[in-house]
């Protein structure tokens, strides 16, 4: 058997590379095209059928790119060099683990495209507050007139950012834990982990796995880059020990020495290198999205930006004109003096609880479930029991939750988020709040939860 290929950290020769593609979504695809770009063999296999894959067969047309669907068999890594993997497989899926016995290298998508990149990488993780924190500190980067693009696991895959890349640009890039999974090369000049909580249990197996494929956002950095954690967060400070670079935080509880915290209603930040005295940015109530929550991840954006060398003033203008992103804590409408809140990307318990904490006790009509992930519903006992005054079961994990918080609040199964709105609106009061912040993802009755949320807003404004 010949050795495998080893592949330059920097700007890697692929002419003639026999690439395989694991999986064809948007990170795929954008993978799939930039590997054919720089010369490579590429074959892309997708688990789905030939007749699902039209739209992706169009994207990559041109390209050159042998496709392969209905599934991604063990013996396609026999005839490849390099494996590019996407987010949405498995790392235990038979061809991925045959490519690693065989000591093939299995890239993520971002890997791949990091080592074409010029600019450098500002790299958001956590458990939830990703997509807001990586948005937060892009607006405040183009805010800055910094070049580079925003994106990653959020919107545009990192190898589509190509196109906005330079010596000087900097990139806010999100990344999950199903990425950081396969990098190595990718470094994070800036990286920051907004918070950590049990998410994702269904996939990686157990808490430290998730951990660990979170840890390597740090793993992979240079002393002299910047880590950020969150001061607040228990269950952050066991990846203190894992800082490689230098150690930055943020809190919303006070002042911090080293990094963004509250003083006197203002956030500040510290200890910013070329930075003398401390650094008061604007006051929390110009903040343009609620809770604290969105407080931390305010904080957080804005020592990373202060990190690439924004200055303060800008950093607030940036912020102040921040807009709230679709599904988080959206507020679709009030019908009848009821306010309907759309957080239908809250899928795990944290977020669930942090919607829910953002409004008055006893004010909320509750629309939980859909496809459960293995959480430990007792978990939010004790805050639905407070600011729930019902709750509207959906889907799939509907008997989990009633099980674990029936003694609690009053529950009722509706099935569906369209019956459940039905049913909220008919017994909750003005000034009471109807909230989808289901703590489950949508996978059993919706293709995403973007969907799900969209079915939320259609069924407020028949109310109307
Ligand atoms: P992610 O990209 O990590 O999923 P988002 O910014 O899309 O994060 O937010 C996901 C969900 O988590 C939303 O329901 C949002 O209201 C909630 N959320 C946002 N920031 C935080 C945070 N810092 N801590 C806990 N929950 C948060």
């Amino acid at each position: 058997m010949t050795e495998p290929r080893t592949f330059a950290r920097h700007a890697p020769d692929l002419q003639g590379v026999r690439a395989l593609v694991v999986g064809l979504g948007k990170s795929g695809i954008a993978a799939a095209r930039l590997l054919a770009a720089r010369g490579a063999r590429v074959r892309a296999a997708d688990r789905r059928p030939a007749e699902e894959l039209g739209p992706v067969e169009q994207a990559l047309s041109e390209s050159g790119v042998e496709m392969i669907a209905g599934g991604h068999p063990p013996h396609l890594m026999e005839e490849a060099d390099l494996v590019v993997t996407s987010p949405g497989v498995p790392a235990d899926t038979p061809v991925l683990a045959a490519a690693r016995a065989a000591g093939l290298p299995v890239w993520a998508e971002v890997e791949l495209a990091f080592r074409f990149l010029r600019g450098r990488v500002v790299g958001v993780t956590g458990s939830n507050g990703k997509s807001t924190t990586t948005s937060m500190i892009g607006k405040v980067l183009r805010t800055a007139g910094i070049p580079g693009g925003t994106g990653g696991n959020l919107g545009t895959p990192l190898s589509t950012l190509l196109g906005e890349d330079g010596p000087d640009a900097v990139h806010a890039v999100e990344l999950s834990s199903f990425q950081l999974e396969w990098v190595d090369a990718f470094r994070a000049r800036v990286g920051v982990l907004v918070n950590f909580s049990p998410d994702h249990l269904d996939r990686h197996g157990s808490l430290d796995a998730y951990a660990a494929a979170k840890a390597r956002l740090l793993d992979t950095q240079e002393p002299e880059d910047a880590a950020i954690l969150n001061a607040d967060d228990p269950e952050s400070r066991r990846f203190a020990s894992r800082v490689r670079g230098r150690h930055f935080s943020f809190s919303t509880r006070g002042p911090v020495a080293q990094g963004a915290g509250m003083e006197d209603g203002m956030l500040a930040l510290r200890g910013i290198p070329g930075q003398p005295g401390p650094l008061s940015l604007l006051p929390v109530t110009s903040l343009p999205v609620p809770g604290e929550h969105n407080l931390a991840n305010a904080l957080a954006a804005s020592l990373a930006c202060a990190l690439v060398g924004v200055p303060g003033p800008v950093i607030a203008q940036g912020l102040a004109g921040f807009e709230a992103l679709p599904h988080r804590l959206q507020k679709v409408r009030s019908v009848h003096g009821v306010d309907y809140y759309d957080d239908s990307k809250a899928t795990n318990l944290d977020a669930t609880a942090r919607a829910i904490a953002s409004f008055p006790a006893g004010s909320v009509h509750l629309i939980l479930g859909g496809k459960d992930k293995g959480a430990d519903w007792h978990r939010l006992a004790s805050l639905a029991g407070r600011h729930a005054r019902r709750i509207l079961l959906v889907g799939e994990a509907a008997p989990v939750i009633r099980r674990a918080l029936g003694g609690v609040v009053p529950l009722e199964d509706c099935g569906t988020v369209q019956a459940a709105v039905q049913t909220a609106a008919r017994t909750a009061a003005p000034a009471e709040i109807v909230l989808l912040a289901p703590g489950c993802a949508s996978f059993d009755q919706y293709r995403n939860f973007e969907e799900r949320g969209d079915d939320f807003a259609r069924a407020v404004a028949a109310l109307a």
